[in-house]
């Protein structure tokens, strides 16, 4: 029971794999280089509140996950109904995106050039398979050109910067639902049936996501935080603001980490190493560098950047849903937080979270007064906010907010995992340290995963 065993970056990933081994009697350290635990689910504070990289909301979907999560927050863990509206050609339309809500929308004949275009596109796909598989031919498959053109080609540039036809089609089949022909053509049939016989317009603009799902008076960070207490209360080990700079790599094995606060370097020795920092930053502090190889596909592994504004607004709720998603303005989605139940001060008003997804080279990112100036804006000319009501104005970045799944992404993630491997005692987990496009609870299941590993290793000796 004396190995040491250190969790590289203290995220949900990191602190659920500390949590696991902890509550089986070891004394994990967690190495995090912020001043805070929780990673991407846990925030900054700034002014006296907390705001989220986008208020993360706790997903429930596994049973094992959920009853950790239930026990460690008692009563502090408060259900949630998440309410979305997308906003798009001047109307609110379900997110995501109900192709009935889309049809009863739109102009009656781009409607039937949607659906017959789908049937063709559809047909087509069955029998031509195309040269290169892409994000792109998927969605032509499954939504014909012009429903593809409208509600995918632009938005995906718009997200990810690149376009959809460099896109792995991975990307498509893991994140975008597929529209089945026969559910279409119901759908248009129903809606010409209400269209001829003047039924009144739907005005379901508000959609409620199926499951459960839950949130805290400090929204998820305080899930983070607590799972932060009960890992020292246990006998294991935070350290806050040391970023890891070096792993010694002796034989087959990963012997130490150099680990940095501020001017203080430190060795630390390692029986076993879970790590949850980008795995393609990880390859690169390795000492001896590995392989040319893996170098290389490091290299070609890219993460999306986001840059958040929020705004301390003098209202109690401004927003009508939880969560807007915007196409045509300088943010894609925005979060108002009086839906969560988070602690605001002062408790007359609200924190509204914009999200602008780019490049940490782009003019928005780097110019931090430009992007609050545009999302202000965008808000007064949206009505949704008058100039007069802003309190305060923050920005506050994530550098590695999504994996981009690229054409051939998979091939370049591979080599980096196959050097993963070659290192028994090192695992990687996680939305980063796997490069996969997760949300909390999968990260903390992959870390119960590592952690139960490290166990029967241990076991077995
Ligand atoms: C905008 C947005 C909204 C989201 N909303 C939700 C949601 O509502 N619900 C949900 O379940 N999921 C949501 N997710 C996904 C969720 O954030 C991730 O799945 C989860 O946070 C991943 O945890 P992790 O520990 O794997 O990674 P991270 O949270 O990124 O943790 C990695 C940690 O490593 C640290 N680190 C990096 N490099 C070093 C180094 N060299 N030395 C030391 N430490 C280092 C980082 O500081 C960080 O704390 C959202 C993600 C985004 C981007």
């Amino acid at each position: 029971m004396g190995k040491k065993i250190l969790m590289l970056g203290g995220g949900a990933a990191g602190l659920a794999a500390a949590w696991r081994l902890a509550r089986k009697g070891l004394k994990p350290h967690v190495i995090e280089m912020s001043g805070r635990v929780g990673g991407l689910s846990g925030g900054v504070e700034l002014n006296g509140n907390i705001y989220e990289y986008g208020p993360h909301v706790f997903h429930a979907s596994d049973p094992e996950v959920l009853d950790d999560i239930k026990t460690l927050m008692g009563d502090d863990l408060t259900r949630f109904d998440r309410t979305v509206k997308i906003k798009f050609m001047g109307e609110y339309f379900d997110f995501p995106l109900s192709i009935a809500d889309v049809l009863l929308k739109l102009p009656f004949d781009i409607v039937v050039k949607s659906v017959l275009d789908f049937a063709c596109y559809a047909t087509k796909a069955k029998f031509v398979t195309p040269a290169v598989e892409t994000t792109e031919s998927v969605l032509l498959g499954n939504y014909g050109r012009t429903l593809y053109a409208l509600f995918f080609e632009s938005y995906i540039e718009q997200v990810w910067g690149v376009p959809p036809s460099q896109f792995s089609p991975e990307f498509a089949k893991q994140r975008i639902p597929r529209m089945n022909i026969l559910q279409v053509l119901e759908k248009f049939l129903g809606l010409f049936r209400r269209r001829v016989s003047k039924v009144e317009r739907t005005e379901r603009f508000v959609e409620k996501i199926e499951g459960e799902i839950f949130t805290t008076r400090r929204g998820f960070s305080l899930i983070a935080e607590r799972m932060g207490e009960e890992i020292v209360k246990l006998g294991g080990h935070i350290h806050l603001n040391k970023k890891v700079t070096e792993l010694f790599v002796a034989g087959r094995k990963v012997s130490s980490v150099r680990v940095v606060d501020g001017d203080v370097e430190e060795i630390l020795e390692c029986d076993h190493v879970i790590s949850s920092i980008p795995i393609n930053l990880l390859s690169g502090l390795a000492n001896p560098t590995p392989d040319k190889n893996v170098l290389d596909a490091a290299e070609k592994l890219r993460f999306r950047g986001t840059l958040f504004v929020g705004l301390v607004v003098n209202r109690k709720k401004v927003l009508p849903a939880s969560f807007m998603y915007f196409r045509e303005i300088s943010f894609n989605r925005i979060m108002d937080l009086s839906y969560f139940g988070i602690d605001v001060k002062p408790d007359h008003g609200t924190i509204l979270i914009a999200e602008i997804n780019c490049e940490t080279s782009d003019f928005v990112w780097i110019e931090e007064r430009h992007a609050k100036e545009i999302v202000i804006n965008d808000l007064i000319c949206e009505k949704l906010i008058e100039p007069e009501e802003i309190l305060e104005c923050h920005i506050f970045k994530a550098s590695h907010a999504y994996p981009m799944y690229l054409l051939g992404y998979e091939k370049h993630l591979q080599t980096l995992l196959d050097w993963v491997e070659s290192l028994p005692n090192l695992q990687t987990i996680g939305r980063q340290g796997r490069f996969q496009y997760v949300n909390s609870h999968v990260a903390m299941k992959m870390a119960y995963q590592a952690a139960d590993n490290i166990l029967s290793s241990i076991k077995s000796i």
